[in-house]
């Protein structure tokens, strides 16, 4: 018995997402009195891995083979399918990301294990196994029973929280045997459209609202996020209009992010955005309506014209910077 996490391999990096997966699989292992084993695929250097032992994971099964380095789904769902099996695991937890979301449910569907998707908290009851996730984009929760010997969750990436738990953990190397029937595609080449730091993992977030009035106004902004070393974000009617892209689209239908400092620029603080937001551990407001609901939320708030202030705000950084 034992509590199998994916390690998502960011090309040979962990990420904090990797630590919040670690630091819920362990929560769920102690409940069940059990220990956390982890998966992961692709090269990655063993003294960034021995990072999760801060986190709860006693063991890691390695499949470094640098051939999985590019996730094939079909691929890496029999790798995790056979770490199942190696590891004994009752439970399986994935990050609800991209890559989260094209494995997992293959594995449900080959180990016939019930998959809840989108779960933010410890389940409620392990024996029989009852956990809950959003629904209704977010507006009720269900508590989903699974029957299943093998379980199979998915966690929304910066709801749970990071916590310490020191483990020796020891990484042993896996060779899964592969099946490469079926598998049809593979990619040869990948190039990210945009450099810039991931919105899950930065401690600084610049978003930007309606209140910009114009996708040209986003220059103040991007200078902003620059002088600062933060990730841009912005509301969801910003990307619906198409003035910036929808990776940069936080709230509850959008990421959800937990940064260090969240500064919200012409945005209202409608309560879906707040649903993504709320996790910031210091919130900057700049707005020219007083009445506007994002100051019931700030830590701080500026009352003006976000066109005056952003440029003045640029310059000050920069100053700041200097000396
Ligand atoms: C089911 C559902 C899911 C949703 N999910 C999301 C979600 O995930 N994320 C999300 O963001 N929204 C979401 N929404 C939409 C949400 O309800 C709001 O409509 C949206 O957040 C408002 O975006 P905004 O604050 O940019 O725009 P607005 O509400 O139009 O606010 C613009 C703000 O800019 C201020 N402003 C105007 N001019 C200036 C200026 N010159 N200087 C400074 N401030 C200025 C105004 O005072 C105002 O407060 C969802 C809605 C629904 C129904």
């Amino acid at each position: 018995m034992s509590v199998l996490v994916y390690v998502q391999n960011f090309g040979g990096k962990l990420k904090k997402q990797n630590f919040e997966l670690a630091s819920y699989a362990s929560k769920i292992a102690e409940a069940m009195g059990t220990d956390v084993a982890g998966i992961t695929i692709g090269e990655i250097d063993n003294e960034e891995l021995q990072k999760l032992s801060k986190y709860g994971v006693s063991k890691l099964l390695k499949a470094g083979d640098p051939s999985f380095n590019t996730r094939i789904n079909k691929i890496y769902t029999q790798i995790v399918e056979q770490a199942v099996e190696a590891a004994g695991a009752d439970v399986v937890v994935f990050p609800n990301t991209n890559a989260g979301k094209a494995v997992a449910p293959r594995l449900s569907v080959r180990l016939k294990a019930g998959y809840v998707p989108g779960v933010t908290e410890l389940p409620s009851s392990y024996d029989p196994f009852i956990v809950s996730k959003g629904v209704f984009t977010g507006k009720a929760f269900a508590n989903v029973k699974v029957n299943t010997s093998v379980k199979i969750v998915s966690l929304m990436i910066n709801t749970f929280g990071v916590f310490e738990k020191e483990t020796d953990l020891v990484i042993e190397d896996f060779a899964p045997q592969i099946d490469t029937t079926g598998v049809t595609s593979k990619v040869i080449d990948k190039k990210l459209s945009k450099e810039g730091l991931s919105l899950f993992d930065a401690d600084i977030v610049v978003s930007g609202g309606r209140g910009m009035k114009s996708p040209d106004n986003w220059k103040p902004l991007e200078e902003l996020a620059e002088v600062l070393g933060a990730a841009l974000a912005c509301s969801r009617p910003v990307s619906d209009e198409g003035w910036r892209s929808h990776e940069e689209h936080v709230g509850q239908t959008g990421k959800i992010i937990a940064p260090n400092l969240y500064i919200a620029v012409g945005i209202s603080g409608a309560i879906q955005h707040i649903a993504g937001v709320s996790g910031a551990k210091c919130i900057v407001a700049l707005n020219n309506d007083s009445d506007a609901p994002i100051f019931q939320v700030a830590d701080y708030g500026i009352l003006d014209d976000a066109h005056k202030v952003l440029p003045k705000l640029v310059e000050a950084f920069r100053e700041f910077k200097k000396e």
